[in-house]
């Protein structure tokens, strides 16, 4: 079976306030020894996997910033992954990009290395708001980023929004969302913003600086992206995706129908096999590692039965045309509506979920709170 291939790159030119993503601030030397490292990763995992699991239908350079790296480190990894994988004709190669890293030259080098679909992570469009996310570009980086990509020959690409950010206002929420779609994008991320446990940004509502953001507005402002960006000829497909018909992120369709994937780079999470695992956190163990000729897999775990029904079940009701039954019951030899009729009962009865046909989906009720309805699974 092809598999989805997922290269994390773990730097990043400065820590945004609210992030809690595996990356560390940029540094030439240990960008070098990480580069050796990934691409003596790839060639481990070329010996070692069956010939259909080098078979790559989607590809995905995430973050961390992969386009903080040089232009040469970028071309080098993604002719490594030409060499020591199968990419599938059509394939789907996306990389993220932070509009303060990027030009003409870097986005055209990269697209001529395979790149057909980038991600650029915009999040908000007031100066005051990308100040308070720590952000170190402004939108009129993002508007020169999508010229830039333009000239370099990306007709597909995303832009990440973030809303519910403290002291955002409904109003300054929806500016951002007819500026962005006034750029074009063949796909647009929303998500709520989520303060995470120690960074700056939940220190300061700790220490009283900064009032999160209330359920109430977060709802209006999702509401809001729900209702915009349907006018705006987007499909809503996932909870916090939209897409113009015909591009919805294949990489992710991945995750969300639960199907294999293989991450390489440091902290990057794998499914193969059934198995989930994660490779060493730390840039400095997961060279160590990958260079002494072994894998820097931590601690491979089988997954029981009942964990990857529910993982099928909460992946699964994410998409909004939900999840597929026959599809499940085909996986797992089980109907849905046994498994977890309990569960399915009272979520019917809350208004969280409905049966269509052949699917198990959210209610436009469940939508907004959907981490209530996952908890019921776990
Ligand atoms: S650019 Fe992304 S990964 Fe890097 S610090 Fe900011 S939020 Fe985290």
């Amino acid at each position: 079976m092809s598999i989805g291939l997922y290269i994390h790159v773990p730097f990043c030119l400065k820590k945004c306030s609210y992030c809690d993503f595996v990356s560390y601030v940029y540094e030439p030397a240990l960008a070098r020894e990480y580069r050796t490292a990934l691409i003596k990763e790839m060639e481990l995992y070329s010996k070692r996997l069956p010939a259909g699991d080098k078979e790559v239908e989607t590809l995905f350079i995430g973050g961390g910033t992969p386009t903080c790296l040089s232009t040469d480190d970028l071309v080098t990894i993604l002719e490594s992954c030409h060499y020591h994988f199968h990419l599938l004709p059509g394939a789907e190669i996306s990389m993220e990009a932070n509009p303060g890293t990027v030009d003409v030259e870097k986005l055209l080098a990269a697209h001529r290395a395979g790149v057909n679909r980038l991600s650029l992570g915009v999040q908000a469009c007031q100066k005051r708001l990308l100040k308070l996310l720590g952000r170190i570009h402004s939108f009129s980086d993002a508007v020169e980023a999508v010229q830039a990509a333009r000239q370099a020959g990306f007709i597909n690409f995303s832009m990440d929004l973030i809303f519910g950010i403290p002291g955002q206002e409904p109003e300054e929420w929806r500016y951002c969302l007819e500026q962005v779609t006034v750029l074009a994008p063949t796909h647009i991320s929303t998500y709520g913003l989520q303060l995470e446990e120690d960074t700056p940004l939940w220190q300061e509502m700790q220490a009283g600086k900064i009032e999160p953001c209330s359920e109430e507005v977060e709802l209006k402002m999702y509401e809001q992206a729900m209702e915009m960006l349907k006018t705006a000829g987007f499909e809503h497909y996932e909870i916090s995706n939209f897409a113009l018909p015909g591009y919805q992120c294949r990489h992710n369709l991945r995750y969300w129908h639960n199907l294999p994937y293989l991450g390489l780079g440091p902290a990057a999470y794998s499914y193969l096999d059934h198995k989930r695992f994660n490779n060493e956190v730390s840039p400095g163990k997961y060279v160590h590692r990958i260079m002494t000729g072994e894998l820097a897999v931590v601690e491979p775990e089988e997954l029981p039965l009942c964990t990857s029904m529910a993982e099928t079940m909460i992946l699964g009701l994410r998409l909004l045309e939900g999840l597929d039954l026959n599809a499940f019951a085909a996986r797992f030899g089980r109907q849905v509506e046994e498994v977890f009729a309990g569960q399915i009962r009272r979520l019917l009865e809350l208004g969280l979920v409905e049966f269509g046909e052949g699917v198990l989906r959210l209610t436009h009720k469940g939508l907004p709170v959907a981490n209530r309805v996952f908890v019921e699974f776990v």
